[in-house]
């Protein structure tokens, strides 16, 4: 397998650092992202115990600017970057009805629009180099729907469009572009359901338990090995069968 460089954004959180672990596991240079200097450095410190070397930037997905800035200091560390996990996102819920602009914003410019201002600057290298993975972490609620989710099912959905666009436009040029929709995954997001939804969630799984970051990122690893060449344009969901068909 090709050692490739690799920017996961949100890498510190739950499904990031197992992305981050998954790469590097694989022998690619891994790089992500941060935005509280003190918790970056001790995660890093954390990651490299456990024999992961990962290369850290600051930076804010929702700042074009900072996404520019970040790209530059990766390309320059580590070499150009190769395989590209949109995974940085949060979310804001509420019921339509109650939301405010900067809830519907925050989840747009976070989970959305982070895909451009991320993308932009890699896209270009990776056309001129004719090699590139760029994975998308969406939902399984951008495909279904979630109450009290407009603004995130609106940013993850987004995602899939943005998706298969730019899988038609780089597919001659040995990019793919994909998307993962992960289920109910055990992160602090989802620990911080109340546990009565979690348990009626966890009821509505077919294998009956949420899943684990280790899950997602095993699919990101498949996505981005060399043998994925001819997958693009494709949403991959991990969700324990919780939402089937297409
Ligand atoms: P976490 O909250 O654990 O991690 C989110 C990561 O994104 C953190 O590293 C966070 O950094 C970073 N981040 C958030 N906002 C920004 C920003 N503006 N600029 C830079 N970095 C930012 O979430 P998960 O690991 O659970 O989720 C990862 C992805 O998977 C998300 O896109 C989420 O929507 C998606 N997902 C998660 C599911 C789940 O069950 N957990 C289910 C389906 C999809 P910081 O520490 O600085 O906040």
């Amino acid at each position: 397998m090709s050692s490739r460089v690799a920017f996961v954004t949100g890498g510190t959180g739950g499904i990031g650092t197992a992305i981050v672990k998954q790469l590097a596991q694989q022998g690619h240079r891994v790089a992500t992202n941060y935005r509280n200097e003190e918790r970056a450095k001790a995660w890093q410190a954390e990651m490299k115990a456990q024999g992961i070397d990962v290369y850290i930037v600051k930076g804010d997905v929702t700042s074009p600017e900072d996404a520019e800035a970040m790209v530059k200091d990766v390309e320059a560390a580590l070499g150009p970057i190769e395989v590209l996990v949109n995974n940085a996102g949060i979310t804001r819920d509420s019921t339509f009805h109650r939301m405010n602009s900067d809830q519907w914003c925050d989840v747009i410019n976070t989970n959305l629009n982070s895909c451009f201002n991320v993308t932009r600057p890699v896209i270009e290298g990776m056309r001129e180099r004719k090699w590139g993975r760029i994975i998308q972490i969406s939902s399984i609620n951008g495909l279904k729907g979630q109450y009290g989710q407009a603004n995130y099912a609106a940013a993850k959905a987004g995602m899939h469009g943005f998706t298969i666009s730019l899988a038609r436009e780089n597919a001659r040029n040995g990019i793919t572009v994909n998307t993962i929709s992960p289920g109910y995954i055990a992160t602090d997001m989802v620990m911080a359901v109340p546990e009565e939804v979690r348990n009626k969630i966890i009821a509505d799984i077919p294998t009956g338990r949420l899943g684990t970051p280790e899950e997602i990122a095993y699919g990101v690893a498949f996505l981005a090995g060399d043998q994925a060449g001819w997958i693009t344009g494709s949403n991959l969901d991990i969700n324990g069968g919780h939402h089937m068909g297409w």
